[in-house]
């Protein structure tokens, strides 16, 4: 049995990881996908106090602290939580389960869908970081209009010939990346209060937005690639039947400073907290605040 289990690979995850294996406390970490989280798609940080980069970068050196510091890292999808009146917890990993003393979610979130006729079978990617170089030279579309749209839009435009962004609404970036979208870049073209219809494909290179803009006129945008910005879910399916307190949108419901949640020894950290900041520097801290409440827990004379 371990003492910690937690569930996720960002930020939060890690920096929870480092501080229970550091206190001498047994640590798996279950990751899904990539470790890194979304932070780790991010084209550049320049918000996390330390460090101004490509986020994989910072990622990189969390996961390879958090190894050293002595936790395991494994991939593995979490499809259940549950704990036991003993003051044990039990998580199901892909099919099979793993005991611990303490778990600590720290999910995040997972792209939000567009919700247009057409999605199922089109091709749009979450991560510029990953994909732009597949579209140098090339007229791509992002749909979005927040700091994640625009950030992502101005790496876009380093190597696309044209970046069309599509927002529903007017744009809700900060000023400091609208501003660096309109004046360092000639072939970015920002749409707001532009509405997306439907997405078609037209062949293996090139896809179809039907959009409607802000006069009511129609268009028909022909783009070889998409990238959608719009937002996050709560990555907490797996939580449903736990009995740990989901808020109306599904994040977890935790008490300040120690991280728990209504159930005694589970704890949750960073995004998938009701209430967060979803800020890289913010879910590191909320990590560190959760695993110190776990090794309090796990200290506790009653643990004993
Ligand atoms: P966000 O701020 O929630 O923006 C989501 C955008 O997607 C909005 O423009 C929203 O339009 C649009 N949208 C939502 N659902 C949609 C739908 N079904 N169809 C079309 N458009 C839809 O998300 P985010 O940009 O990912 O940012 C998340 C958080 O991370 C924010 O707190 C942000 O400040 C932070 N962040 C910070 C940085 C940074 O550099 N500091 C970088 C990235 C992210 P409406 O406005 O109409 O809802």
């Amino acid at each position: 049995m371990f003492d910690v289990a937690i569930i996720g690979g960002g930020p939060a995850a890690l920096s929870a990881a480092i501080y229970t294996a550091r206190a001498g406390k047994t640590t798996i970490v279950f990751e899904r996908s990539a470790i890194g989280g979304l932070v780790a798609q991010t084209n550049r940080i320049e918000n996390y106090p330390g460090f101004i980069g490509a986020g994989i970068g910072l990622t990189d050196q969390m996961k390879s602290q958090a190894e050293a510091s002595g936790a395991k890292l494994n991939y593995g999808e979490c499809s259940k939580v549950e704990a036991s009146p003993d003051g044990t917890c039990s998580l199901t990993i892909d099919s099979n389960t793993t005991q611990a003393k303490t778990i600590i979610i720290a999910s995040g979130n997972e792209p939000r869908p567009l919700g247009v006729p057409g999605e199922d079978k089109a091709t749009i990617s979450r991560c510029a970081t990953c994909d732009a170089a597949l579209y140098k030279g090339k007229i791509v579309a992002v749909i979005g209009g927040g700091d994640s749209a625009i950030q992502e839009s101005l790496h876009l435009a380093n190597l696309a010939d044209k970046v069309i962004v599509i927002s529903r609404s007017a744009f809700r970036a900060s000023p400091t990346l609208l501003t660096r979208a309109t004046q360092d870049y000639v072939n970015i073209d920002l749409r707001q209060n532009t509405t997306l219809n439907e997405i078609a494909r037209m062949d293996t290179n090139s896809q179809i937005l039907n959009i409607t803009h802000p006069d009511g006129r129609g268009e028909f945008l022909q783009v070889q690639g998409i990238f959608a910005y719009i937002g996050y879910n709560p990555a907490s399916r797996f939580l449903q039947d736990s009995g740990v307190t989901l808020d109306p949108e599904g994040y977890v419901v935790t008490e300040p400073k120690t991280h728990a949640t209504n159930l005694k020894g589970i704890f949750a950290a960073g995004d998938i907290e009701a209430g967060s900041t979803k800020q890289a520097i913010t879910a590191a801290a909320a990590g560190a605040e959760a695993a110190i409440a776990a090794v309090q827990h796990l200290d506790a004379p009653t643990q004993k």
